[in-house]
């Protein structure tokens, strides 16, 4: 990539987005093009296409979405597969007409099957039965996923697709209706540390397992994929290792250093058993993580700490 490419963020106020934001300034690219929601619904074909019509980016990361944790998935299906369809077959497809170089679509490893082999390779995609609790935006995904290939396939268009595993990072959505876990452990651990609280409560059995990436390493893994990746197959994006969640619960108690109980409520849905994504094409391709996940959470708390009044007012005016 130019320095001077006109690069367009979809999405750059979200986790993702952001953190693609910030890496691509700190190597000193310049030339942004971003819009907000309220400035540009990307659901609207009529409207995306007037903006790629205008602005014409030489590079997109597709990194808009409708996204939330497992109790948001399974409340919201229509908006979770709807909105997401529409923004990438709309962004997608103005990327082609209007000459856009180079395109990330960024998805989830929710898009493999729910009981495909651990860890999860690229090759398993559209295996067998996706997870129930998240089907409606894996399903979007998947179809996001084909659009860029279909687009490579048919008409040479360098569209190319990622799969990270789960992220946090500064920025998340602390939303405890809302949130994934990471985000909502630590603010319940820290609510909970506050008020004096004998416990915190912990979704599910504890027992599955998840892998976590910060998302500064994802977001260098995206701007190293588009600098080096031009295959049509989809790259995962992960560390390579996971941990059941009530280790994790653990490691967020002791970052927030919070001393009561932790207490599973298995009325609570577990979603999947494990997730745990195969990295080897993109360590061959030579990226890895840098960040430990002790290091990653403790970095998130401290972005909480300093951030913990707007985030509140951001989740009173969710509600
Ligand atoms: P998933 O990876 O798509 O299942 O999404 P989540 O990040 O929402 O949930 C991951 C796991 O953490 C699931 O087994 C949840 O039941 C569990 N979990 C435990 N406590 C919480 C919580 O407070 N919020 C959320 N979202 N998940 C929790």
């Amino acid at each position: 990539m130019d320095k001077n490419a006109r690069i367009y963020i979809a999405g750059h106020r979200g986790l993702v987005g952001a953190a693609i934001l910030r890496r691509l300034q700190s190597e000193g690219y310049a030339n942004f093009i971003t819009a907000t929601s309220r400035e540009l619904d990307l659901r609207e074909q009529a409207v995306v296409r007037d903006f790629f019509a205008a602005q014409r980016p030489d590079y997109v990361f597709l990194a808009a979405a409708k996204v939330g944790g497992i109790l948001a998935n399974d409340t919201y299906p229509a908006e979770f597969i709807y909105d997401n369809l529409m923004m990438e077959a709309n962004i997608i497809d103005a990327a082609y007409r209007n000459g856009t170089q180079k395109l990330l679509f960024l998805g989830s490893t929710c898009i493999y099957p729910k009981l495909a082999p651990q860890p999860l390779k690229e090759d398993y995609l559209l295996t067998g039965p996706l997870e129930p609790t998240n089907e409606w935006y894996a399903v979007a995904k998947i179809a996001g996923i084909k659009l860029c290939q279909a687009y490579q396939r048919q008409y040479g268009a360098r569209f190319i697709s990622a799969m990270p595993t789960n992220l946090y990072g500064p920025g998340d959505n602390f939303d405890l209706e809302k949130s994934h876990v990471m985000p909502a452990l630590i603010r319940k651990f820290h609510e909970a540390k506050l008020t004096h609280a004998p416990s915190v409560v912990v979704w599910g059995t504890g027992k599955p397992l998840r892998e976590f990436l910060h998302v500064d390493d994802c977001a260098r893994a995206c701007v190293f994929l588009m600098e080096h990746y031009e295959g049509a197959d989809i790259v995962n994006i992960g560390t390579g290792s996971d941990l059941p969640i009530g280790e994790l619960a653990a490691l967020v108690k002791k970052a927030v250093g919070y001393t009561g109980d932790i207490v599973f409520d298995t009325s609570k849905p577990d979603g999947t058993p494990r997730k745990l994504v195969d990295v080897g094409r993109i360590m061959a391709l030579g990226w890895k993580p840098e960040i430990d996940l002790e290091e990653g959470i403790r970095n998130v708390y401290e972005w909480f700490l300093a951030h913990v009044n707007m985030v509140e007012s951001q989740v009173r005016g969710m509600c």
